[in-house]
């Protein structure tokens, strides 16, 4: 029987109260499909920076680094927004990412069949199962490249600079690979190769790699027209590889696709099985405490890590199916819809694991 040690990352705001809920899914998961899973807590953000002084304690590096994988809750809030930037929550999350070399960030954007109505976009045009998944490279790229400011005919000009190696190219592009291995088996590689040079070996890269997958279906396409495509025809999609800036937007853009902020999940990967699984949303801290949060987008990184850190998709498959359905009848007060019945945050937690 396998076993898993999991780290807590709970953080601030509603994290401690999201992730209470997720390992309670977690442990109902553990039990039906017999496995099991050892927790270690350790502070990030703002409880941090009130125990220790900093954001990112160097014990909670090395208790992430000694487990299979990491949930983190979210961190911030107006308690911490005095301290200077090097010393703000936010900037331990920028330092686990950096220490645990995360360097793969992955958005999936499902709608759920009951929550379709809070997708902006029209019903016919997202069907019943519409399912993204965005793999978009973290580490490198114009965010991380070399920049500066100028004078240029004695004005102010400044500049960054978009550059990908190859083997950064492969590791991401392999990295999106096995996903679409593990779905549908068809990725689209998105860039402008039509313009940019970093572009056109990142196509070239992609080929020689998409070699070792030959079951996997490859297409390419710039990402003006894949802005279009993802609202024109989402459900075209599997997976999408992009850059870290072209990500940055399209995830931001297929996110919305789905709705509701406090459904979506993401995991960050790096090149060991170790992953950081996380909702994408904040610490709320309009909300916090009141026991309204929804623990879904938690819930739903949960079975994102079993499916892709701990290889134990049929109990992702199941927590998802196990959401779909309690959505079906109940609901958080942030996707409340008139004739299902208003839960908390706790009650939520209850639900899936019942429906589990
Ligand atoms: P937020 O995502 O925390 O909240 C935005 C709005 O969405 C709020 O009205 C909030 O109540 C609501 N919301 C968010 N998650 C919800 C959930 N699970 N259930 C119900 N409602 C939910 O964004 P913000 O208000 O801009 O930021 C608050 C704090 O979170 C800031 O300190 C920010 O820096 C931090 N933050 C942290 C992360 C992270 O930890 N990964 C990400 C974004 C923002």
């Amino acid at each position: 029987m396998a076993d898993y040690k999991i780290t807590l990352l709970k953080g601030d705001g509603i994290g401690p109260e999201i992730v209470n809920q997720a390992v309670k899914v977690l442990d109902k998961a553990a039990e039906k499909f017999d496995f099991t899973v050892e927790y270690d807590e350790a502070l990030l953000g703002g409880c941090a920076i009130d125990a220790t002084g900093v954001p990112l304690p160097q014990e909670t590096i090395d208790k992430c680094k000694a487990s299979d994988s990491v949930i983190l809750g979210a961190v911030g809030g107006p308690k911490w927004d005095n301290q200077p930037g090097n010393n703000r929550p936010e900037a331990g999350l920028l330092g686990i990412r950096g220490a645990l070399g995360l360097f793969a960030n992955l958005r999936p954007s499902v709608i759920f069949g009951p929550l379709k109505s809070a997708s902006p976009i029209k019903d016919e045009i997202i069907g019943d199962n519409m399912n993204v998944l965005i793999v978009r490279e973290l580490t490198g790229g114009i965010y991380f490249g070399e920049r500066g400011t100028k004078l240029v005919d004695g004005e102010p000009a400044a500049w960054d600079t978009e550059m990908y190696s190859v083997p950064e190219i492969e590791r991401i592009a392999r990295v999106a690979f096995d996903m679409a291995m593990k779905r549908n088996k068809k990725l689209t590689s998105v860039d402008k190769a039509n313009v940019l040079e970093s572009s056109r070996l990142w196509r070239k890269t992609v080929i020689e790699v998409s070699k070792d997958y030959p079951e996997v279906e490859l297409n390419h396409m710039y990402v003006d027209n894949c802005a279009m495509q993802l609202v024109r025809n989402p459900k075209q999609f599997d997976v999408i590889v992009t850059s870290n800036i072209f990500g940055d937007i399209l995830s931001d853009e297929a996110s919305m696709i789905a709705g509701s902020i406090g459904m979506l999940a993401s995991a960050s990967l790096s090149e060991g099985k170790l992953g950081l699984y996380e909702p994408i949303h904040g610490s709320a801290p309009d909300i916090a405490g009141l026991g309204i949060a929804n623990p879904l987008a938690t819930i739903l990184s949960v079975a994102m890590m079993l499916r892709y850190s701990l290889n134990q998709n049929k109990a992702a498959d199941a927590i998802e199916a196990a959401v779909s359905k309690v959505l079906e009848t109940h609901r958080t007060p942030d996707i409340y819809e008139e004739g299902l019945t208003k839960v908390s945050c706790e009650e939520m937690g209850d639900l899936v694991c019942k429906a589990l």
